[in-house]
């Protein structure tokens, strides 16, 4: 095994730099990846464009969603073997804590994290070797398989969201995330309008099977346009932000009808707040939740949504994109260019 790779680090905003580093060193109960994927994720554009809290260290590895081969594994690995494909989530709960014993593993507190997805490889620490880490079968390729993660993050905000079939559901934001919702949600048997301020955007969500789409650069007012799409104007069942735009948290809220969800999942700039009607919580008895990042048993979910091809998981994926123009990724989708771009670091 060399002892140097490639990989794009994070320096500060706007500052990613491709260097070699040393090789992930394994430990007995951990495995080794050959990144053969790497897709793209809008907090990692989050990060490049503002940085991130976790990242304070001078130079951190990054990327979070990939999928490739075991190429070394420790003598002490059970389940998994060198040549095996996998994928793997990018955190696991403790379960251990006070929040992973009731139950809510999202909110762990000593959650631990493994990033490093945008370098040749990467290493599997052994708690989410055993816990979050799936074997991809045969008809299902790498970039497919990468969409674990987000795909299990959608996959909690619609749990969180109740959606039942013939709901009428409204998705803010048509990034890869508002369009994961919109497939999910179909899937559901829900009635999706999508809002967007991109036509290619909004595209992409009819193509995913939004039943209606807003432009909501082209409507006065959108909780209208909303409304207008329900019986009676009454407000939909389920509105959800998939944004992380304070103001559209505040407009999802005025989506809703009387006892609807409101499920605010993107993420808002930090020291952000939002002014809600108090009124209309409490006399149209709201549910107004945040939801955070995915637990075990959704990745689970994920996975099996991913392998029995209930949803084109390809169709997310935009262009395949080598590792050394990661910040031509980066740039497109600051651009609202595409949905998800493939990094690859060697020929597929
Ligand atoms: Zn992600
Ligand atoms: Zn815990």
């Amino acid at each position: 095994m060399k002892s140097k790779m490639k990989a794009q680090l994070f320096y500060g905003p706007k500052d990613i730099r491709f260097e070699d580093i040393d090789m992930p060193i394994i430990g007995s109960d951990e495995v080794l990846v050959k990144i053969k994927s790497a897709l793209t994720c809008g907090s990692d554009l989050k990060t490049y464009k503002r940085g991130h809290p976790t990242m304070i260290k001078k130079a951190s590895v990054f990327g979070h969603e990939w999928a490739g081969d075991i190429v070394e594994a420790g003598c002490e690995v059970d389940g998994f073997k060198v040549g095996d494909r996998v994928t793997a989530a990018n955190s696991v709960p403790c379960f251990n804590c006070y929040y992973c014993k009731i139950g809510r593993y999202s909110l762990c507190e000593n959650i631990k994290y493994n990033n490093g997805a945008y370098a040749e490889y990467i290493k599997i620490p052994s708690d989410i070797l055993r816990k979050n880490t799936y074997k991809i079968p045969d008809d299902i390729g790498y970039r497919e398989a990468a969409l674990l993660e987000p795909l299990a993050c959608v996959v909690h905000g619609i749990e969180e969201s109740c959606i039942k079939a013939g709901d009428k559901i409204a998705i803010n934001g048509a990034g890869p995330i508002g369009l994961m919702f919109i497939a999910v949600a179909r899937l559901k048997g829900a009635t999706v309008i999508s809002l967007d301020l991109s036509d290619e955007r909004l595209e992409y969500a009819r193509h995913f099977g939004a039943d209606y789409t807003i432009n909501v650069k082209k409507v006065d007012d959108q909780i209208k346009a909303v409304k207008n799409l329900t019986e009676g104007g009454r407000g939909v069942d389920v509105a959800i932000d998939a944004t992380g735009i304070p103001r559209v948290w505040e407009m999802a809220i005025f989506m809703g009808r009387k006892g609807a969800i409101i499920n605010l999942f993107g993420g808002c700039m930090p020291d952000t707040s939002i002014n809600i009607d108090t009124g209309l919580v409490h006399y149209s008895e709201l549910t107004v939740k945040g939801v955070y990042h995915h637990t075990p048993s959704h990745v689970k979910q994920s996975f099996d949504l991913i392998t029995s091809k209930r949803i084109n998981v390809s169709n997310f994926i935009t262009a395949d994109i080598p590792l050394e123009k990661l910040i031509t990724a980066l740039e497109l989708m600051d651009q609202q260019k595409g949905i998800k771009y493939n990094i690859v670091a060697s020929p597929l």
